[in-house]
């Protein structure tokens, strides 16, 4: 098929690039109808003390409830936000709610560790980003050590001068700094140095296996070193397996976050396990055992 871009441009599509990019288009077209309908919601994940079992943060997380495709993991649309802004209102939306919500906990007496929002280089980016937040944190008179803001890795070395000042700002206010996915990016540890950062959050790849693969081990317990020499908290991510639990605390890893211990959960599900302190020694190998 030969389609005709301008006047004397024609440009040839294969049926699947034409797949491909209605795909991404339709998805774009039915995320700005998904902001202004509020489709979004947040399931929570805590993150687990692995010397009390218990919890010592909550990960929000975000859901897109689809009117005809039910619900939308991040996956399958945050590349799709980020290409095309849509991440900015989206992710104010998240910092929004999750605030909202932690202010509800808290006047509960529910929680009293912090809430972490995911956030990405696009939000980031904005010179105005430090300012929406602290707005957010006075409509909903937080202390600011009650947010704590996750940060991939590969954000970082994109304008690190940027990037390190937005952070400073952020730690400036109180808020807490983690580094999401730690390890997976050209490694690049002079950020560690110059940037107020409080948690090194492991990288699920390196967690999964981590008592089955030499290297996997290595890198985990190199990262645990490290944090530990710098004063950070580490949590390992993605922990399936009691077996991949017991060699995260054997290396000294602070907290941990997984299927293993509790999946992400809405509201008002994951209301009823804030006060919980889980099994850190259970026998069952395998997830689909524990979830309940
Ligand atoms: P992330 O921040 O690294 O979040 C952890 C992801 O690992 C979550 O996937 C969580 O459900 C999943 N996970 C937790 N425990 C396990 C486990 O034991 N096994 C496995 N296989 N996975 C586990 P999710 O919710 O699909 O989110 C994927 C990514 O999307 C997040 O990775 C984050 O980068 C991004 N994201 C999620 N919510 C937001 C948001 O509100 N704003 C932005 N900018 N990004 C978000
Ligand atoms: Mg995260
Ligand atoms: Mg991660
Ligand atoms: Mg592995």
């Amino acid at each position: 098929q030969a389609k005709q871009v301008s006047r004397d441009t024609y440009v040839f599509h294969t049926p699947e690039m034409i797949e491909r990019v209605n795909t991404r288009v339709e998805i774009e077209k039915d995320l700005r109808h998904a902001i202004e309908r509020e489709e979004f919601l947040l399931y929570y994940q805590p993150r687990i003390d692995l010397v009390t079992g218990r919890i010592t943060g909550l990960e929000s997380l975000i859901r897109w409830q689809h009117p005809s495709k039910g619900l939308v993991m991040p996956g399958n649309f945050i590349d799709v936000a980020e290409a095309s802004g849509l991440i900015v209102p989206m992710g104010e939306w998240a910092l929004d709610t999750a605030c909202r919500q932690t202010q509800a906990w808290r006047k509960r007496g529910l929680i009293d560790f912090p809430v972490a929002v995911n956030v990405s280089i696009a939000q980031l980016k904005r010179k105005t980003f430090v300012q929406s937040v602290e707005t957010i944190l006075r409509r909903y008179e937080l202390p600011a050590s009650s947010i704590e803001i996750e940060i991939t890795e590969s954000l970082l070395l994109e304008d690190a001068d940027l990037f390190a000042r937005q952070i400073r700002d952020l730690k400036d206010l109180g808020l807490f700094i983690a580094i999401d996915d730690f390890g997976t990016r050209y490694s690049n540890l002079n950020y560690l140095k110059k940037l107020p950062v409080d948690t090194l959050k492991i990288d699920q790849s390196f967690v999964h296996d981590i008592d089955r693969t030499a290297s996997d081990a290595a890198i985990c317990r190199s990262i645990i070193a490290l944090a530990q020499n710098l004063n950070l908290r580490t949590v390992g991510e993605g922990v399936e397996r009691y077996s991949e639990l017991a060699y995260l605390r054997q290396f000294g890893c602070d907290d941990m976050q997984g299927f293993l211990l509790c999946r992400p959960q809405p509201q008002e599900l994951i209301e009823r396990q804030l006060n919980r302190t889980f099994d850190l020694h259970g026998q069952a190998s395998e997830v689909g055992e524990i979830l309940t």
